[in-house]
């Protein structure tokens, strides 16, 4: 872990009053650091050890071996099907501050040498939430898994449906299971790795089919966030409900990964499932 944490205002601040964009303030203890130190340190605050979500690509490079990354579908657009007031210039708005088109990122890279296919849902784009795009990526991506025989790991953190879609969000679980059972079927190893917070309809379709579940410690997981359940069942939740301690004490996820040992981790999962003679014949990236 780095310590890097800047005590003195720089000159922009010293004028402008405001933080400087080169750096990031923890919101759990206000520290800041610089966004290259934060980057290093996987969004981990080099002061209290807060985690912050990490963006889509900062994860995938963090995983994957240097210069192996190849990002596929980053070309699909998001449309307005049912009119929704104020979408289309959402969208636009989201894509310049983000500089990312959508809340998926598919990419396939290799791990320690091992070749996978990984998907990675970012929370800056509509909280992550499953649009027409993002249900149509992870489907490529895991049938582009199914087809050269690679494991797949899909990184989930979402609010759940995109609500400006609609029914046409609604029928990506539908579509993303089939697509994740077949690969199943054909016996694919599937990784799902939970990330604060994923719920609604990811956690009811992809993010807990998989063959290994892992999960960041203080996840918020679930299909209704707890305030929604204690509003409708009328009692007061158990401590930590939801959460990934929760959910492993019950048997729901299989491991707790800090973050610092999420590589190693998924290269340990691989090198027990994979076949080395057949990762070794894929050396086409
Ligand atoms: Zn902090």
């Amino acid at each position: 872990m780095e310590k890097e944490v800047s005590k003195f205002k720089s000159v922009f601040e010293r004028i402008t009053g405001k933080v400087s964009p080169e750096y990031i303030t923890c919101k759990a203890c206000s520290r800041r650091a610089l966004k290259d130190v934060w980057e290093r340190n996987l969004s981990i605050c080099p002061t209290c050890g807060k985690y912050r979500p990490m963006t889509a690509h900062s994860r995938l490079r963090a995983i994957f071996d240097e210069g192996t990354m190849k990002e596929f579908n980053q070309d699909m657009i998001t449309t307005d099907k049912i009119d929704f007031p104020g979408y289309e210039a959402k969208v636009k708005q989201l894509e310049k501050k983000t500089g990312i088109n959508e809340s998926a990122v598919t990419a396939e890279g290799r791990i320690n040498g091992i070749h996978v296919v990984a998907v990675v849902l970012d929370t800056r784009f509509f909280m992550g939430s499953m649009s027409s795009v993002v249900g149509e990526k992870v489907t490529r991506a895991v049938e582009f898994a199914d087809i050269h025989r690679l494991p797949l790991i899909i990184f989930s953190a979402s609010g759940g449906a995109r609500m400006q879609e609609g029914i046409y969000s609604l029928m990506q679980m539908a579509k993303t299971s089939a697509a994740v059972e077949e690969f199943s079927e054909h016996g694919g190893l599937y990784i799902s790795y939970l990330t604060h917070p994923t719920t609604g309809g990811v956690t009811a379709s992809f993010a807990t089919l998989g063959d290994i579940t892992l999960a960041e410690p203080g996840a918020l997981i679930g299909f209704a966030g707890p305030r929604v359940i204690e509003q409708t069942i009328g009692q007061k939740l158990p401590k930590g409900f939801q959460r990934s301690e929760y959910l492993l004490k019950h048997g729901f996820i299989d491991k707790i990964v800090p973050r610092e040992q999420m590589k190693q981790t998924l290269y340990d999962v691989l090198k027990l499932h994979v076949d080395s003679r057949f990762t070794r014949r894929m050396d086409a990236i």
